[in-house]
């Protein structure tokens, strides 16, 4: 019978190892293999390591380091495990394997370059589950929703479950703009306030539910007026705007802003019993302009204050720019980009409408001079610039 030691004396004779500064001077030539358990590697790997427990090994590695000739470079904790996964890859027919002397300790103590691989931490894994569960999403997918920044034009009725769902999906920054205080007649439909947060302004109401309900997220809040002068400042580095405005003088304005900063906008709106939602992907589709040329007379255009609204319209699509902003932040499906989805609760149908790129638009088309952010007045009309 052989002894632990003697079983690895016996590998060790039949792979061949190599020194770590050996690995580190020519680091682009191997294929980096870290054997050890998930909470060592959470804690540090060699850069571009591919991550394979060593108990998954044999079932992984054919799917993961694809070319049985290339150099490999394996390596555990201090060289034991390594000596051992390298002598398997060598069973298993890779033929340029090497198991690195010492392991991820002494790279590290011999001060070569090591970095924190992107994980997703334990509690994440679970609460994230059901996406990981999707090879749609994945730890990739989920690791570039919590990389990813989105702003809401408002923490009302359409904003609401919109930050709520792509909290609870994990969007890792939310940004929201909201400039009024939570009023008991919000609470109809505007399910991030509650009846003890009245009186707070709406911003401050939404950080809490927001933060209550996902600690991963962070919540930026701007307790503005959206205007001319700071909306450049504003959507600045988001990757998706989420719009739940409803007047016409401010959606002209973050969609020229928009164009100009080509971050794509997630449209909705809602009126009684009806909602749309629509994608503006700068440039590839029609924009709000594109769709909306001019705004309607203002006594054809009242507010839900004047209209009204069925209390769980907005939720209907809010939610449904939710799901189109996740969409496009993981590049997935068909997102609604030339396309407007109307939806009618009286009727309870769905229709959906082509809307086209205007080649005459004023702020998208092909003769579209640069546009200036400037306030708009009821026209709306674009601010060419001066020549
Ligand atoms: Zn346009």
């Amino acid at each position: 019978m052989s002894s632990p030691r003697d079983l690895l004396n016996a590998v060790k004779a039949e792979i061949r190892e190599i020194d770590p500064h050996e690995v580190a001077a020519h680091l682009g030539d191997y294929q980096i293999l870290d054997v050890r358990e998930p909470d060592e590697y959470e804690q540090g790997a060699l850069p571009g390591a591919v991550h394979i427990p060593r108990g998954q090994l044999e079932f992984s590695v054919e799917g993961r380091v694809l070319d049985k000739h290339a150099p490999v470079a394996v390596y555990c904790a201090g060289g034991t495990r390594s000596a051992f996964a390298a002598k398997t890859l060598q069973d298993l027919g890779y033929t340029d394997v090497v198991s690195v002397i010492g392991g991820f300790n002494k790279w590290k103590d011999e001060g070569l370059l090591w970095e924190s691989p992107q994980t997703l931490s334990a509690d994440q894994r679970i609460r994230y589950q059901r996406h990981l569960l999707l090879p749609e999403v994945g730890e990739k997918g989920q690791l570039k929703l919590l990389g990813s920044k989105v702003l809401l034009l408002g923490a009302g009725g359409l904003g609401s479950p919109a930050a709520i769902y792509l909290a609870a999906a994990g969007v890792g920054t939310i940004g929201i703009i909201d400039m009024d205080v939570v009023d008991s007649s919000n609470l109809q439909r505007q399910i991030l306030h509650t009846i003890d947060r009245v009186g707070m302004r709406k911003v401050e109401s939404a950080k809490i539910a927001l933060n209550a309900l996902n600690p991963d997220v962070k919540v930026l809040t701007y307790d503005t007026r959206l205007g001319a002068d700071n909306i450049m400042d504003i959507i600045d580095g988001y990757d998706v705007i989420v719009d739940g405005t409803d007047n016409f003088p401010t959606r002209y304005l973050v969609n020229d802003a928009a164009l100009l900063k080509r971050i794509p906008v997630v449209h909705g709106s809602i009126f009684r019993f009806e909602g749309q939602v629509t994608v503006f992907q700068p440039f590839v589709g029609p924009c709000y302009r594109c769709m909306i040329p001019e705004p309607p007379p203002a006594e054809l255009a009242p507010s839900c204050a004047e209209a009204g609204v069925l209390g769980v319209l907005p939720g209907i699509v809010g939610s449904l720019q939710a799901i189109e902003t996740i969409k496009l932040l993981l590049e997935l499906g068909d997102p609604l980009v030339g396309r407007l989805l109307t939806y009618d609760s009286l009727e309870e149908s769905f229709r959906t409408f082509r809307v086209r790129r205007d080649p005459d638009c004023p702020a998208c088309g092909d003769g579209a001079g640069e546009i200036v952010i400037a306030e708009y007045d009821d026209l709306c009309m674009p601010h060419p610039a001066l020549a």
